[in-house]
């Protein structure tokens, strides 16, 4: 039986192992292959240095050496000292995500949210008054589908398909009128309050309440009040990155095994995950690798070196990649 491709190792170019786990996690996300392959000479040097990396990986099962894009996708961005030092995988993400934002030509990527397009969300929004029966949802439909459109018109990228948003509720604790406030995020940090993912995902969801010196201000009783305070997901792309927040403010991290399942609901929506970028040691001597599904079996990716592999739940998962189902 001959092998798969999307089993090759990426060469150690001097400290990017980080980088290392994070294109195996990009290069194992199939709807940029897909874009890429289809892509093949795509708008800007940038986004033809990704997917020379991502392409150059499914071709073959031949080591990669990503030199190109270590050298100059960063460039105007990042230093070249700072790239080939340690750094943080989702640091590492973050840079990506920037560069290919800025990067991308807009209105050309027609990414989906919640699994409606840019063009359907649109029309939603001009409907608002279809929405009448329920001023509650109404209102709240009507702010976020606002938001989101926005927010994808400013920042679409082939990279849009891991953009999700959350809400903040607040809520007067003596008028009871109520605050919603959007955000957008690529990854979402997620604190280790459980040793489980889904525990972890519940703790995430509850309230608190903001009283003395943290009081907000609410026009409707023109005075400084208490207000329930509880920050939710709200909605999801075709793709969702989950950071286990296992660096502490203190500088300290944190070794626990999260148990998590290869198969999640989110907002009632169901995920499987693809790939997983590893953290091993501690703070100051850290290595990263990568676990990547690849037709249907796991693969670890350890920079060059890359073998199948059984048990992916392990004490050393710090960033994982779902999929919706
Ligand atoms: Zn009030």
């Amino acid at each position: 039986m001959t092998e798969p491709t999307g089993i090759a190792g990426l060469q150690n170019l001097g400290n990017t192992c980080y980088l290392n786990s994070v294109l195996q996690a990009l290069i194992h996300t199939e709807a940029l292959k897909e874009y890429f392959k289809q892509n093949n000479v795509p708008e800007t040097l940038k986004l033809y240095l990704l997917s020379k990396v991502v392409n150059g990986v499914w071709s073959s099962n031949n080591t990669a050496v990503p030199i190109s894009f270590v050298t100059h996708f960063f460039t105007g961005v990042k230093d070249k000292r700072i790239i080939y030092s340690q750094n943080d995988v989702t640091e590492a993400l973050a840079w990506i995500f920037e560069i290919v934002t800025k990067e991308s030509p807009k209105k050309k990527y027609h990414p989906k949210y919640d699994g409606a397009t840019l063009d359907y969300l649109k029309d939603k929004k001009k409907k608002r008054k279809g929405f009448k029966e329920n001023y509650f949802n109404s209102y709240i439909i009507y702010k976020y589908t606002k938001f989101i459109i926005d927010d994808l018109e400013k920042n679409e990228s082939p990279l849009s398909i891991f953009r999700g948003s959350q809400v903040s509720i607040l809520t007067c604790m003596k008028c009871n009128k109520i605050k919603y406030t959007f955000s957008a995020f690529d990854i979402l940090p997620l604190d280790i309050t459980d040793l489980t993912l889904n525990g972890c995902l519940e703790n995430s969801n509850q309230s608190e309440v903001l009283d003395g010196e943290n009081r907000w201000f609410c026009k409707n009783c023109n005075q400084k009040v208490p207000v329930k305070k509880e920050m939710t997901l709200y909605g999801t792309g075709e793709y969702v990155i989950i950071q286990l927040k296992r660096f502490t403010a203190e500088g300290e991290k944190i070794t626990a095994l999260v148990a998590f399942d290869e198969s999640i609901i989110l907002n009632g929506v169901a995920f499987e995950l693809y790939s997983i970028c590893n953290h091993h040691g501690g703070v100051k001597s850290g290595h990263y690798t990568n676990y990547s599904l690849v037709a249907g079996k796991w693969y670890s990716f350890d920079d060059e070196s890359v073998q199948q592999v059984k048990n992916i739940v392990t004490a050393n998962a710090y960033v994982l990649f779902y999929k919706k189902k």
